[in-house]
């Protein structure tokens, strides 16, 4: 028996899980993934947090997740309390959670492409129409007066805007999420995934909460905090828009291990904000290189870059795999996306680049 055999949801039938190739590969630049482990300290911190949170374990976790969203809300600051903080199992069950309350059947989302291929995605698991708008500013830009026009017509009951933009890489400017912000009939997300890697003077929307009561800024700790494995996301809004995510998350959803592992690394938020500083210099570096191979790179405020043009694309995507560096395959036909390693990935990135397309 197979999958289409079963009684499935016809809007799912047909339908490919979403995920980039786990491949095992020496050099892994393909997911955006911090390539720092967890230091000796934060690890040992790790298991005594763990240790005294399984004693525990018989009992259901904080549902309201209290202390997480107290150190989650002080790291974000800007006024921030736990009230307007709500956090879930990677920023991916955040904003599934924002469409289970504000998209749903009849309603739609939309979102300004190339982006983040989970939005359209989660849209709709959570069947909400997804209407799909090209980025037609230089540098896979969003020219402001273009979004607001697209928002206008089409009346969504939630935008994504994306900055740093994935798979592309630059941020938004702010005045371009305020004039969206103030022409949208619904709610307003802002996915800052990546909002630690930004170029330096690089405004982040959380500025924005105070004037904006449907703008929603999604965060998570899979990149800047190393802790993709731990599924940790969440969000900054009115304390409302919190209010209205309990009527559908599960309860009991954030497990007390993630939820202990989550508050012992923000607790080493110098430490690791220090190696996002790195890896920022690092991808710096890494343009400029590109730059001066003659390869043509978008300006990227997050932890990868995104270059071209290949006429094919998949051979220099397999010749690199060939020669251990996994890199993905995404964005725009001609374009590839590297994630920013550490200097030793990063020179066999550079080295097998070189060799794949001769130059
Ligand atoms: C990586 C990424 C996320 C993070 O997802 P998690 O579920 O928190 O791991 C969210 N948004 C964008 C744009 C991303 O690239």
């Amino acid at each position: 028996m197979g999958v289409e055999d079963l009684p499935l949801r016809e809007d799912l039938r047909g339908r490919s899980p979403y995920g980039a190739p786990q491949l095992d590969v020496p050099v892994a630049l393909n997911t955006n993934e911090n390539p720092y482990a967890p230091s000796p300290e934060l690890a040992a911190a790790l298991a005594r947090n763990v240790e005294q949170t399984a004693a525990g374990l018989n009992r259901y976790p904080d549902r309201d997740a209290t202390r997480l969203r107290a150190a989650l809300a002080d790291y974000l600051g800007h006024g921030l309390d736990p009230g307007r903080v709500w956090a879930a199992n990677g920023s991916n069950e955040v904003l599934q959670q924002i469409l289970q309350a504000f998209g749903g059947p009849g309603r739609t989302a939309l979102g300004f492409e190339p982006s983040y291929s989970m939005h359209p995605v989660i849209s709709r698991v959570t069947c909400t129409d997804w209407v799909p708008v090209d980025r037609t500013g230089t540098d896979f830009g969003l020219d402001a007066g273009a979004a607001v026009d697209a928002v206008r017509r089409h009346r969504p009951d939630v935008v994504f805007l994306t900055s740093p933009n994935n798979p592309t890489g630059a941020s938004l400017p702010l005045e371009t999420v305020a004039a969206v912000a103030a022409a949208a009939p619904g709610m307003v997300v802002v996915d800052e995934a990546y909002a630690e890697f930004r170029r330096e003077g690089t405004p982040s929307a959380l500025t924005l909460l105070a004037e904006h009561p449907r703008l929603i800024v999604s965060r998570t700790m899979s990149k800047a905090f190393a802790l993709a494995g731990a599924r940790v996301g969440y969000l900054a809004a009115h304390p409302a828009v919190v209010d209205a995510l309990q009527l559908v998350r599960l309860p009991y959803h954030l497990s007390a291990i993630t939820q202990v592992v989550a508050a012992t690394a923000l607790e080493f938020a110098d430490e690791l904000l220090g190696q996002v500083k790195q890896l920022r210099q690092e991808r710096d570096s890494l343009v400029e290189w590109l730059r001066g191979h003659g390869f043509a790179v978008a300006a990227s405020d997050a932890n990868f870059v995104l270059f071209g043009d290949f006429a094919d694309r998949s051979a220099v995507w397999r010749g690199m795999l060939e020669r251990g560096v996994l890199v993905r395959e995404v964005g725009p036909p001609h374009t590839l996306r590297v994630t920013v390693g550490t200097p030793e990935e990063m020179s066999a990135f550079r080295t097998a680049l070189l060799e794949v397309t001769a130059r």
